[in-house]
């Protein structure tokens, strides 16, 4: 089969599938067992194994797990989740599903888009039931402050990590710091099985519920065994289906094998962006100049100048072959949550959605990419700014 031909000179992300993931897919069909066999259980533990947690399970994507891990720890009408809004908005839609109300703060600054601790406990009131935070473009969160904070008010912390496999802080995995993280293996991610997730948990009570809840609320075969009703099952809650099958395990073990090697040079590439962008245009800013723990770089993030045109910027890098992207609108600026009824303000959040512009970053890239992207980012931000013209004032006489 011939590739799909590529539509963008560098395009904003990529994707490495090879011989190995289709050898795996096809040994998966030729055994003929497709959903929760020895290729998820493997795919599981290795898992487990990369971030350290005491229990790793796969899910349909990152959006079902984030719906498992809110159903798991309990929330539903009345409650509030403490979310960012400078997220994809499935984080807080998830919240929704519940029945739980989002409520949306600010990020911490201009350097670090990730979810402010200071401006999340300005926002806790006696419903308030967990915070989620989101590891942007793959850095780590300020979680011993998130931590700190949760623990005074007695609430949840859930990662989504769907930026951020493979990323650490202080040694420990991101996806470990909270109660439960969220991964995503979506097409555009720095590991994908197509669509994919994953949970983890140290806590085995929230983990036996993701599990039931993951599967119909169905007691498993092992359990009914283990008490001698091997011949049946109880349901003991509204479970839904979001389990993961095995061609998609069997990608995923792979994709997992290549993922240090693939941060590594993500990482790499991201330093080249760092050290020749400044040089090149220095009115760009580029967050994350100071960064916690080890990112997965799942994204290179820049912010335009005030004034500059970003759809002229953009428009400019797509003459040039080059893919740009925005991350993200801010999700209380969406209809649906604007007709929420709460005008919340975020004026960080809300500056960084009007000039935000995302930069090619992915494992395929070369060097030469990187240079051509710098030289691109130059013209095209040159052409952006709105330069006042040159007038002479004319005194009336
Ligand atoms: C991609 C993404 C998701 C959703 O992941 P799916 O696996 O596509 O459901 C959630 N949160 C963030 C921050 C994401 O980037």
């Amino acid at each position: 089969m011939e590739q799909v031909k590529p539509v963008w000179r560098i395009p904003l992300a990529d994707i490495d599938l090879g011989p190995e993931e289709e050898a795996a897919v096809l040994d998966v069909l030729r055994r003929r067992w497709l959903s929760m066999g020895e290729t998820t259980a493997a795919f599981e533990a290795d898992f487990a194994a990369l971030t350290g947690a005491g229990h790793a399970l796969a899910v349909t994507n990152c959006t079902a797990a984030l719906h498992l891990a809110g159903m798991a720890l309990g929330w539903g009408p009345g409650d509030e989740v403490i979310v960012p809004s400078l997220t994809f908005v499935a984080t807080a839609n998830a919240v929704r599903y519940t029945g739980a109300t989002p409520i949306f703060a600010d990020i911490t600054g201009l350097d670090d888009f990730s979810l402010s601790a200071e401006d999340a406990a300005r926002r806790i009131t006696p419903r308030t039931r967990a915070i989620v935070v989101v590891h942007y473009a793959g850095y780590a969160a300020d979680m011993p402050a998130i931590r700190a904070l949760a623990e005074r008010y007695g609430l949840d912390v859930v990662e989504d990590v769907a930026h951020a496999p493979g990323a650490t802080l202080g040694g420990r995995a991101l996806g470990t710091w909270g109660r439960i993280g969220c991964f995503s293996f979506f097409a555009n991610k720095n590991m994908t099985t197509g669509e994919g997730g994953m949970i983890t948990t140290d806590d085995d009570d929230v983990a036996g519920r993701l599990r039931l809840l993951r599967s119909h609320g169905m007691t498993s075969l092992t359990w009914d065994r283990h008490k001698g009703h091997a011949w049946s099952y109880d349901v003991v809650a509204p479970g839904y289906n979001y389990r993961l099958d095995e061609m998609r395990a069997a990608v995923g073990r792979v994709q997992l094998a290549k993922l240090p090697a693939a941060n590594e040079r993500r990482r790499a590439l991201d330093a080249l962006y760092r050290q020749l962008l400044p040089a090149a245009t220095p009115e760009l800013g580029l967050p994350y100049s100071e960064t916690r723990g080890i990112s997965a770089c799942h994204l290179r993030p820049a912010l335009l100048p005030v004034g500059a045109s970003r759809t002229r910027f953009m428009d400019e890098m797509k003459a040039q072959g080059i893919q740009t992207s925005i991350h993200y609108p801010p999700v209380h600026t969406f209809s649906y949550y604007r007709e929420q009824g709460r005008h919340t303000s975020l004026p960080l959040t809300e500056t960084v959605g009007e000039r935000e512009v995302t930069l090619p970053l992915h494992p395929g890239m070369t060097p030469g990419d990187v240079e051509s992207v710098v030289a691109a980012v130059a013209e095209a931000l040159d052409a952006a700014i709105v330069r006042p013209s040159v007038e002479t004032t004319v005194t009336p006489a």
